[in-house]
């Protein structure tokens, strides 16, 4: 039963019980007073007739005394009693005049009177006429007895008549006394009943109300202990979280948002909280979002998306967010939560990955064509410079023999060129310091560049030795100037820098395959048209060019771009369209002492006579156009087809100046073993090896093993000239 319920009942119970209560008072104070009015009543009439009576014995006596004695003084009491006897007559009347009966017992009495009255007065009025003879007669005589009982017969009559009345009217009134009494007992009884009731009610009630308290608490404490962790999970989410709350049907108003989200879009929440999100953003951004929040409520799921924000605080950020809608008790959506990921970084390393991974096939599949070529150029070169001596003096077959010799050595360039993308170009790095080939190729790029560019060279002091093949460097700088040569049709300046550098961790998680380090940096920067970024994106791959037919092969920043890694380097391009272009480079850094470079562009002495070369190779074509041109070099060849053939010959004690041996053999001893044996059995004989392909034989991680020469295919005759007198001259100290 309900609080308000009992509150109800009991009022009304009250409400009874007092009702009854006071009907009760009244009656009963009734009751008593109509009781009392009785009981005066009574005694009024029995006093009136006690003293109607008594004045009729005065008048008696007084006559009785008068006419035995004579004496006239006896008649004062005739006088007093016949003077009141009227008044009391009267009042006797007046008493009973409410009830019939007794007024007629009360008339019978009074007549009685009357007529004694009337008896006495002739028997005075005989006395006082001095006939007392009569009126000792009359007084005597049997009427005036009969009278006087008469009288008191009536009397006595009314006496009765009044009592009995008295009696009927206490029992009438204790009657209804009892049932008064009855009345408040069952009052009472109802009243405490009620009480009971109540009290039973009101206990049940409070102990209900307790375990409804007890209940609450408890459901405020597990509220209090899930707010708290809500908020701890709001302020601590790494996420950024805001809440929105849709106002007017169709308006959304920043609720909340958390720490992270506000230290991102750099705002204080307390400036935002309160505020609608067209008030916060530009027209265009908020109207976006606002179609996405009715999306989210229609749908009436959470939707995530993933989208690029520019404007931030931070620069461009990719953020995926879910927006989901809240409902409240009704089940009407009044509420979006949204939680955003900066997933920036993850999104940059993967387009880092798949950058990297698509560098890395088209550098194994030009590398594999390459190599391919390389040594089907080896052949073609070979024999046409073994034509050479064959057509002299036939001026046409001469002029044939220089184009196709021309076109082997495009063809040768163009491998070349392919093999150092695919980082596959045989390197010969060695601990330089660069400054000096920076400073040194100012004349060369001026010549190059012509008039309309000034040349700028700058060499930061301390410069670090750094590990790279000089002549690459040489070559990847050239490319550089070129580039920006082209891109300054109308002059500008070109300024190549050179200087310490270190990257850090932070710059290593930015760039694609850096290893954070000490780098020496050579940077590159024209005043140029400079690029756009979908250009940027692709000027390392090969053949990538947008120069025009004849101008461009593509190949230069490819060549560039393979060298730099196969050196375990880092190549940035910086770019602004109009403005010009940065590229820099990033060589590691050495700790050891510079080695002394050889300039090799001197001509090479001519062999001493009976220098003898062992050629080692499987390829008879090969090998024979080898044996040729050392043959036009003035070298005495000993030839074998592969390493076991090779050692028996030097085994044999012949007179072996320098093993010229191709990489890859088929046959049982591997190229390294066969090295060793080699060395073991002639130490100080050098051992050039040659090879259309850098393998891993001799090559590891993009190096020559210590002490390991080689001369890639297709070599030109002066190279190998140079190569084999340098290596007999200085064998350890060479290239
Ligand atoms: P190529 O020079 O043969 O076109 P590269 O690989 O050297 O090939 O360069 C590829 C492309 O990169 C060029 O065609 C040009 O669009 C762009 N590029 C390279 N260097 C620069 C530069 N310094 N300024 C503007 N664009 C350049
Ligand atoms: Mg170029």
């Amino acid at each position: 039963m309900g609080f308000k319920r009992i509150v109800a009942a009991a009022v009304a119970l009250a409400l009874l019980v007092a009702g009854l209560s006071v009907f009760l008072i009244f009656t009963q104070v009734a009751t008593v007073a109509s009781a009392r009015a009785w009981l005066d009543h009574t005694r009024a009439v029995i006093d009136s007739n006690q003293q109607l009576l008594a004045s009729v014995q005065e008048l008696e006596d007084s006559e009785r005394g008068f006419v035995i004695t004579h004496d006239p003084a006896y008649l004062k009491g005739y006088h007093r009693a016949s003077a009141s006897l009227p008044t009391q007559e009267a009042e006797l009347r007046r008493l009973v005049a409410d009830n019939p009966a007794e007024a007629r017992q009360v008339a019978d009495l009074i007549d009685a009177i009357q007529r004694r009255q009337s008896t006495v007065d002739r028997i005075v009025a005989a006395g006082q006429a001095g006939d007392f003879e009569l009126a000792r007669d009359v007084m005597v005589g049997s009427r005036a007895h009969v009278e006087m009982e008469d009288i008191r017969a009536l009397a006595d009559k009314v006496t009765t008549s009044e009592n009995t009345l008295l009696n009927s009217r206490t029992i009438a009134a204790r009657q209804i006394q009892n049932l008064e009494l009855v009345l408040g007992l069952a009052v009472s009884l109802v009243a405490l009943t009620g009480l009971t009731l109540g009290m039973i009610l009101l206990a049940d009630n409070n102990r209900r109300l307790v375990r409804a308290i007890a209940s609450a608490e408890t459901a405020e404490a597990a509220r209090d202990a899930l707010s708290a962790l809500t908020t701890a999970l709001f302020n601590a989410s790494p996420d950024y979280l805001i809440v929105l709350n849709i106002e007017d049907g169709d308006r959304y108003v920043v609720a909340d948002l958390n720490p992270a989200f506000a230290k991102t879009l750099n705002v204080r929440p307390e400036r935002v909280r309160g505020r609608a999100v067209e008030r916060l953003l530009p027209p265009r951004v908020a109207a976006g979002l606002i179609a996405h929040y009715r999306d989210v409520r229609a749908g009436g799921e959470p939707i995530t998306t993933r989208s690029e924000i520019p404007g931030l605080p931070g620069g461009p950020r990719v953020w995926e967010s879910i927006m989901a809608p809240v409902r409240n008790a009704d089940g009407v959506v009044d509420r979006l939560i949204g939680a955003v990921r900066d997933i920036t970084d993850r999104v940059r390393a993967e387009e880092r990955l798949r950058d990297s991974q698509r560098m890395e096939a088209i550098g194994q599949l030009t590398g594999g064509v390459a190599h391919d070529f390389n040594n089907l150029l080896q052949v073609i070169r070979g024999n046409l410079e073994l034509l050479a001596s064959m057509v002299e003096g036939d001026p046409r077959g001469q002029t044939r023999l220089k184009n196709a010799l021309y076109g082997a050595d495009r063809a040768a360039q163009l491998t070349r060129q392919l093999l150092a993308f695919a980082r596959r170009q045989p390197l010969a790095p060695k601990v330089v310091n660069l400054s000096r080939l920076v400073s040194d190729m100012a004349d060369l790029l001026r010549r190059t560049l012509g008039e309309a560019i000034e040349v700028e060279t700058v060499v930061a002091g301390g410069l670090w030795n750094t590990i790279a093949d000089p002549a690459q460097v040489e070559s990847a700088i050239l490319n550089l100037a070129l580039n920006a040569r082209d891109a300054m049709p109308n002059g500008g300046r070109l300024t190549v820098e050179i200087t310490n550098a270190a990257l850090d961790e932070t710059y290593a998680r930015t760039a694609r395959d850096v290893t954070p380090g000490q780098y020496v940096m050579i940077a590159v920067t024209d005043t140029g048209e400079g690029m756009t970024d979908e250009v940027r994106a692709r000027v390392f791959e090969p053949f990538f060019t947008t120069k025009s037919d004849g101008k461009g092969t593509g190949l230069g920043l490819s060549m560039v771009y393979g060298f730099v890694k196969q050196s375990n380097g880092h190549i940035q391009i910086y770019s602004e369209v109009a403005h010009g272009t940065t590229v820099k480079i990033y060589l590691p850094r050495s700790r050891q002492a510079e080695q002394r470079t050889l300039l090799l562009l001197d001509q090479p002495p001519a062999p001493e006579t009976g220098q003898t070369i062992l050629v080692v190779e499987d390829e008879d074509a090969v090998r024979e156009a080898a044996v040729g041109m050392l043959d036009e070099l003035g070298y005495r060849s000993l030839q074998a087809p592969d390493a076991e053939a090779a050692l028996k010959l030097v085994e044999a004690g012949e007179r072996i100046d320098l093993v010229f041996t191709d990489v890859v053999m088929p046959g049982a001893i591997r190229t390294r073993d066969f090295a060793h044996r080699v060395q073991a059995m002639r130490p100080g004989v050098p051992i050039l090896f040659t090879s259309g392909y850098t393998d891993n034989a001799i090559i590891h991680q993009g190096r020559l093993d210590d002490g390991v020469h080689l001369i890639s295919k297709p070599y030109a005759k002066a190279d190998l000239a140079r190569r084999i007198a340098q290596l007999i001259a200085e064998p350890s100290a060479a290239p």
